[in-house]
């Protein structure tokens, strides 16, 4: 393939339709764009591009893939934007060349520890299946020309990262001989002793076993012509790189023919797959554990044939595949086969179909699949799906949730980096704290030691991980914030009684209040839950006469609602202003003398706090145990004999217990009420609601604004 000529007739040999001006225009264009630069090898740039698309023109590849191959590297090695691709050729392929243009920058980054992660990363990336195919044409074309790069160890990098991410990929997507000649190159990179040994042993066994070769595949192919059946036979040799991955995971060696060759028979439909393996199991010894139905269950890359083994003809074990053509098809090309030019006369592909997302495409595969590795496979394409893969500046590949934004990034990194992040660069430039991240994103966190986690942090990140950070240490702020208030309590208190706050001497008052630290006492202390009277009479127990009498502090009170994020001991009050139920959310604010009042995130009465952070205290309802909590409603009932009866029935049959009753309201013809009712849950609340509204005595039920 030396020029643009050949390739135009090559393409024009499968799809009469190709629009020769456009493919020599693409080029041109490429040629012109990489004028004056070398490959390694010596060559014309432009001898790669081309090498690229005539790979994708035998396989048969449309129009815009080929063009993509020949456009795909100019972007990122010339001066040629997107812009200019789109006005030159297509917006088709500018979002193709884009889409390589990315996976080529991604592929500088890799990284062989994380290859799940960078063949997650890679699928993530190509949304069009059409870009990953070029990508794989363009690493082929690059494995063939590996020899000319002169170091090793570069050599060694890119075979190892061929051989962890491309070839994978490639049998994921199921295009086999993209998959085969990656190993094979990468193998003979990485690892020349092993595979020319195993090759010369193949070579041996298959010479000394030529005839032996016929005469099974003419014994087969007799006793399935006895049966009436047609079959194509032929036999598959294995590639040194599978029969070297087998050796090295089975620990065996290559002995004889079943090891290095599978026969591989074709007929006309899926009844006759079953039909010849009935014939074979019938005719042959059947060799236990090697019989797989993958017709039922196709791979998830949606390889389907019978697998078997038998001892055959002449005594020899041997390894049979049992497909139709299209079953063939499949398994040479997987989801190439999409995008093969159609003959005219095939039924034409509608417009949605033929822009077929590759993802959907795949999905609908693993939909299919049934074993249990299948399934799993299948949970975990579910989640990458939900996921976003970013680069720190070193270029190591951080996974987070789809949404995630650089603080969840910050506190992946490391607690410190996310308690002190100030703010951050995503791909050099800076952005807000709360972006969201993309896949492929290069992010770096500024940090601060003097800066702290934000609260209103919590409102966008995405991961529990930085949640449960930021909680925390939010926690310990104000933990720190009453111990230090308490302490200066206490030492006034003390100082009035004409003594010194010694530490040493707390151990009465710890054991009294059942505190484990110094620091939990003051904490308790300063947030009024402890008086500080009481800790100096535990100090000093004769040193003063009776102390006042005060009332029982409220905090004595063990809580009886089930909320977590409490401080011990603190005492709580559901608000009255918005009666907040569990499956709400809520916020604590601590109210001098009397505790923490729970109030919903939506309460109005919130906005008085907001020059007070520190009164503000991150809770949540505990899941573990039911909470009986109030709720009120506001009900508008007809004025009829048994309407409140046939009201407060209702509420009873659905579990609620009524507390209070009030009238709000009479006029001629309707009541208003408040009705407090206790229940566990908002939805609790939202059914006995529902059921009320159902009731004809009632005009209008709704939960009480105040
Ligand atoms: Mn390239």
């Amino acid at each position: 393939m030396d020029s643009a000529t050949t390739l135009v007739s090559k393409i024009k040999g499968y799809n009469p339709d190709v629009n020769c001006g456009v493919v020599s225009s693409a080029y041109e264009f490429a040629r012109k764009a990489h004028h004056g630069q070398l490959r390694a090898s010596g060559d014309p740039y432009i001898t790669h591009p081309l090498q690229v698309a005539d790979i994708l023109a035998d396989m048969r590849l449309d129009q815009a893939s080929i063009i993509t191959a020949l456009l795909h590297d100019v972007v990122e090695d010339t001066g040629v934007t997107l812009d200019t691709i789109t006005d030159e050729f297509s917006d088709e392929v500018a979002r193709l060349v884009d889409g390589v243009t990315k996976l080529t920058r991604i592929e500088m980054q890799s990284d062989n520890k994380q290859a799940e992660n960078f063949r997650k990363l890679v699928l993530a990336m190509s949304e069009d299946i059409r870009v990953l195919i070029v990508k794989l044409a363009d690493r082929t074309h690059n494995m063939r020309t590996i020899d000319y790069i002169d170091s090793q160890e570069k050599r060694e990098r890119i075979a190892q990262e061929t051989l962890s991410i491309f070839a994978p990929l490639a049998e994921r997507i199921g295009i086999s001989h993209f998959q085969h000649e990656l190993e094979d190159r990468a193998f003979a990179v990485i690892n020349p002793g092993a595979r020319s040994s195993i090759i010369s042993r193949i070579d041996n066994l298959t010479s000394a076993s030529e005839n032996t070769v016929r005469r099974i595949r003419g014994e087969l192919l007799k006793v399935l012509e006895e049966q009436g059946l047609e079959a194509e036979i032929s036999g598959r040799q294995k590639t040194p790189y599978s029969i070297w991955r087998k050796m090295q995971r089975q620990k065996v060696e290559m002995e004889d023919l079943a090891d290095i060759m599978a026969f591989r028979i074709v007929v006309e439909d899926e009844a006759e797959c079953y039909r010849a393996l009935g014939i074979l199991h019938r005719n042959f010894k059947v060799v236990m554990g090697r019989f797989k139905d993958y017709i039922s269950t196709p791979k998830r890359n949606r390889y389907q044939s019978l697998h078997t083994g038998v001892i055959g003809p002449l005594k020899k074990k041997i390894e049979i595949q049992i497909r139709t053509p299209e079953m063939h098809e499949i398994a040479e090309r997987g989801v190439a086969a999409h995008w093969r030019y159609k003959e005219k006369g095939a039924p034409a592909q509608p417009e949605e179909k033929s822009q077929m997302k590759w993802l959907n495409d795949l999905v609908n595969i693993l939909e299919n699949a049934h074993s249990p590795d299948e399934f799993l496979e299948h949970t975990q394409m579910e989640m990458y799906a939900d996921q976003v893969f970013c680069f720190t500046p070193k270029g190591a590949l951080i996974a987070l949730p789809k949404d995630s934004t650089t603080v969840d990034f910050a506190y992946a990194v490391h607690t410190d980096v996310g308690n002190n992040c100030v703010a951050a660069k995503i791909n050099g430039k800076t952005r807000q704290l709360a972006t969201p991240l993309r896949n492929g994103d290069q992010v770096e966190i500024m940090t601060s030691k003097s800066t702290q986690p934000n609260p209103e942090w919590e409102n966008f990140v995405k991961t529990g991980r930085a949640k449960s950070m930021i909680r925390r240490f939010i926690r310990q702020q104000k933990q720190q914030e009453f111990s230090r208030l308490g302490k200066a309590l206490l030492k006034k208190t003390f100082r009035e009684e004409k003594r010194q706050l010694d530490t040493s001497k707390l151990l009465p008052a710890l054991a009294h209040f059942n505190a484990s630290s110094d620091e939990e006492l003051f904490a308790r202390v300063g947030e009024n839950l402890i008086d500080p009277d009481d800790v100096f009479n535990q100090v000093f127990p004769n040193a003063k006469p009776q102390p006042k009498k005060k009332p029982a502090p409220s905090s004595r009170r063990k809580p009886s609602l089930n909320i977590k994020g409490l401080i011990p001991g603190m005492a709580v009050h559901i608000g009255k202003c918005c009666h907040p139920l569990p499956g709400e959310r809520i916020i604590g604010i601590i109210t001098t003398g009397k505790g923490l009042t729970v109030h919903r995130v939506d309460c109005q009465n919130l906005e008085k706090f907001n020059t007070m952070p520190e009164l503000w205290v991150d809770i949540e309802w505990g899941r573990d145990q039911p909470n009986i909590v109030t709720a009120r409603l506001e009900a508008v009932l007809t004025n009829r004999p048994g309407s409140l009866a046939s009201v407060t029935t209702q509420i009873s049959q659905n579990q609620g217990n009524i507390t209070n009753l009030q009238l709000v309201s009479r006029e001629e013809d309707f009541f208003k009420f408040f009705i407090e009712v206790e229940v566990n849950h908002v939805r609790h609340m939202t059914a006995i609601i529902a059921t009320l509204r159902a009731n004809e005595a009632v005009e209008s039920v709704e939960r009480a604004k105040t």
